[in-house]
């Protein structure tokens, strides 16, 4: 018996494997991550039955809603996808294996401290605002390279890589130019060899140009519309709070 769910995560993995043929990368390679904002919990369970292990969520409300029936499926981990407030640091270091979104400092060190209360490391990534839209955040690509230093201090933090929204309603072209921008990045902070930097991780792609993501070097891609269909909640929601940026 196939339900919708299953149907579409083999359709983005048939899509998946020839962006990864066209591109001359190994299937294995690249890791599908669901985005499961507003996603209920039925739909979720299946992507869980069908065998899928990566999930990540914007809220740490909608994190700690959805932790009870994660722990129900013990190999799938959870990271965290969405703006992060540095109040809820304690709350979202709890449930995830990484971060996608540290974006800057204050939030390091936010993180820092809670961890060094709970002795623990956690793995994160940069968020790097490659499109220069308002609505998004992530950190503008000129200062990248040097939020990525000052993170390294915090030796409770292993920087894994960088993760990056591409420009939505775009032609493939300019989405990839926002792909190339953080994999150039990514050399260039290479280059420097920080502590506790390893950058091989790169988190771009999403429903609408995951293909593009993969040509273009993608490890993580995080993909929410193709599997679990339309969201009731628009994305600005989520995007463009009005929250301050030091919050
Ligand atoms: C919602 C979301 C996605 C998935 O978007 P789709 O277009 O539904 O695939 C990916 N990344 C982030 C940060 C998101 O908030």
């Amino acid at each position: 018996m196939s339900n919708l769910v299953e149907e579409n995560l083999r359709t983005v993995k048939q899509q998946m494997e020839l962006a990864c043929q066209a591109s001359g990368r190994k299937t294995e390679d690249v890791k599908l991550l669901l985005a499961t904002k507003t996603v209920p919990l039925e739909k979720l369970q299946m992507a869980m039955q069908a065998g899928e292990v990566l999930f990540g969520e914007n809220k740490a409300q909608e994190l700690r809603d959805k932790f009870p029936l994660m722990q129900r499926y013990n190999r799938v981990e959870w990271h965290f996808i969405g703006h992060l407030q540095t109040n809820k640091v304690k709350d979202v270091v709890k449930y995830v294996t990484l971060i996608h979104s540290v974006d800057r400092l204050k939030l390091g060190q936010a993180l820092h401290r809670q961890l060094v209360n709970e002795n623990k490391t956690m793995d994160i990534l940069v968020q790097v605002n490659t499109s220069y839209e308002e609505s998004k955040f992530g950190v503008p690509p000129e200062v990248a390279l040097e939020l990525v230093e000052q993170l390294s201090q915090f030796e409770t933090l292993n920087i894994k890589g960088l993760m990056t929204i591409g420009k939505l309603n775009a032609t493939n072209d300019e989405t990839r130019h926002c792909f190339r921008l953080l994999k150039s990045i990514q050399a260039e902070v290479q280059e420097r060899g920080f502590p506790r930097v390893d950058m091989d991780v790169l988190s771009m792609g999403m429903s609408g140009d995951f293909r593009v993501a993969i040509e273009e070097g993608a490890t993580i891609i995080r993909v929410g519309t193709s599997v679990f269909g339309q969201r009731y909640l628009p994305d600005s929601y989520y995007w463009n709070e009005n929250v301050r940026q030091d919050e």
